[in-house]
Formats: C-alpha cells, structure tokens, sequence
C-alpha cells in the first residue's frame, strides 16, 4: 500500500514530528494553514471517517485527546483552537489516511467556507 502518511509513521518521508506515541504521531502540516497547524494520525491505517468501525473508539477519542493537550501545551487553549477531519474529496481530503487537524493562533470563522 502506498500511503504517504504510513511512510511518515514508518520514516520513510521526513516530517516535523511533534508527538509520538505508541498510537499515534502528531506533526507539522507541509501547507500551514494557521500558524499552529498539526495533523494528528493514528498509526493504524484507516483511509477515511467512513471507514472507521466501533472498535477504533477509543483510537479515535485519543486523537481528540491528544489534540487537546497539544493545545494546551503549546498556549492556544485559551483563545481557541479548530480540530477538523476532512472526509472524502467533496470536503476536501487529499490524503487517504485519517488525520486531525489541529489549527490555532488565528481567528477562524464560522461557518466554514
Ligand atoms: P486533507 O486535505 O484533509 O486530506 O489534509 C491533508 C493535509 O496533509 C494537507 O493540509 C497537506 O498540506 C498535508 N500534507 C501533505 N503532505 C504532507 C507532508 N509530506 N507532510 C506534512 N503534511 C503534509
Ligand atoms: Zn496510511
């Protein structure tokens, strides 16, 4: 399988990695989209939200966990702070691996565009 974010976990492509644990790799989005902008993926390889089955559920909290103390040791959780997973081409995933989007240290608006 040729996935760009496996061969991050794998280090095989170099990437900003800012957290690591036995779940899961956190590191600097190559396009920031904000000037804190993160992706935080499991290791196991899940292509999409819609492929993700009740026995990721604790994998899937954990990314939201980990979004939120990379927040907060970083200073943004204060001010706020955007998670944001992309599922499918119609809202804009590019990469076939779930990851979060971690974006802070600007305003957001809402809605989205
Ligand atoms: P999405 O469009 O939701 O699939 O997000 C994919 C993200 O991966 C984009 O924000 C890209 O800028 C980012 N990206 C693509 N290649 C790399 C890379 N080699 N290292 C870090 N981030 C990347
Ligand atoms: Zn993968």
């Amino acid at each position: 399988m040729n996935c760009l974010f496996c061969s991050i976990i794998e280090k095989k492509i170099p990437a900003d990695i800012v957290y690591e644990d036995e779940d899961v790799i956190a590191f600097k989005d190559i396009a920031p989209r904000a000037p804190l902008h993160l992706l935080i993926i499991p290791k196991l390889h899940v292509s999409t939200l819609n492929d993700l089955e009740e026995h990721h559920a604790n994998l899937a909290g954990k990314l939201l966990l980990i979004a939120q103390k990379l927040a907060k040791q970083l200073g943004h959780a204060e001010e706020g702070y955007r998670v944001v997973m992309n599922c499918n081409q119609g809202a804009g995933q590019t990469v076939f691996h779930i990851h979060l989007h971690l974006l802070a240290g600007r305003l957001f608006q809402w809605p989205p565009g």
